[in-house]
């Protein structure tokens, strides 16, 4: 569902270049959840937003749901992202906006009929545990339930695959485990293919099928969990 090849990232600043990935090459079997974890400065960051091109690999190809993205013009680009979600680390939702709204906004822009609003907002925020927050603006949230109101944002666009970009990295241990079993529920019943990149052995132990360890830019191990983190 997600292939990274051979993927190379250089950022070129004044008088030198920082190599942040270094033939990176990666496989996201679709319906797993695939996590990549590294220590800070490691080239996670870097690595999940070269699989929607928020970063442009120097070399190197990412073919999402049988598209090669790095082929396509900049409108086929757009259609293919949507279908790529994403959510963070600090959630970012809309602050001016309600739950709703912010679940809504990109139903809006799509011009999709009210009454079919309605009925899908309502629907995720059911699926996402939060029926009693539509009218509640984000500032109002706890860290989780803001995580959520994202995750049903990302959903309202039916995305085939969704990075997970630190989610769980500014939430208690309590709440983080509430979202990985959230994320792992989607991953089931939605079938959606989820890639995320953590620092916290615990979310990866946790949810992820499939595990693959960067350091300094590179894939230094890669397999399922199970086989990465035996002890002898
Ligand atoms: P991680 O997410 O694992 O902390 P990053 O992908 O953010 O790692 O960073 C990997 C390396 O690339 C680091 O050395 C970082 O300083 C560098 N880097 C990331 N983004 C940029 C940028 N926009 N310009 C220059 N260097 C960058
Ligand atoms: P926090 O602990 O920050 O309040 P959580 O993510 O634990 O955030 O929960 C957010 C909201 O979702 C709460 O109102 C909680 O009752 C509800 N909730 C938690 N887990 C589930 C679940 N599996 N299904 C439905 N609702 C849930």
């Amino acid at each position: 569902m997600i292939e990274l090849r051979n993927i190379t990232k250089k950022f070129y600043q004044k008088t030198k270049a920082i190599t942040a990935l270094s033939d990176v090459s990666l496989t996201v079997p679709e319906g797993k959840i695939f996590g990549v974890i590294g220590a800070s400065g490691a080239g996670k960051s870097t690595l999940i937003r070269c699989v929607n091109l928020l970063e442009k690999p120097t070399s190197g190809e990412v073919i999402v749901d049988g598209q090669n993205l790095m082929e396509l013009s900049s409108k086929e680009l757009a259609k293919a992202r949507r279908h790529i979600g994403m959510i963070f680390q600090h959630f970012n939702l809309l602050s001016s906006r309600t739950v709703f709204e912010n679940v809504a906004f990109s139903l809006e822009l799509d011009h999709t009929p009210k009454a079919e609003i309605q009925q899908r907002v309502s629907d995720l925020l059911s699926l996402v545990g939060l029926d009693e927050k539509h009218h509640d603006y984000p500032v109002n949230l706890s860290g989780g339930q803001k995580q959520r109101v994202a995750i049903a944002r990302t959903l309202a666009s039916n995305p085939k695959v969704l990075l997970c970009d630190e989610a769980t990295s500014a939430l208690d241990p309590a709440t983080t485990k509430s979202i990985l079993a959230l994320l792992k529920d989607i991953n089931k019943r939605l079938n959606i293919t989820i890639l995320l990149i953590t620092h916290e052995m615990d979310v990866v132990k946790d949810i992820c099928d499939e595990v693959a360890v960067i350091s300094e830019g590179q894939l230094i191990e890669q397999g399922a969990v199970s086989e990465i983190f035996s002890h002898p």
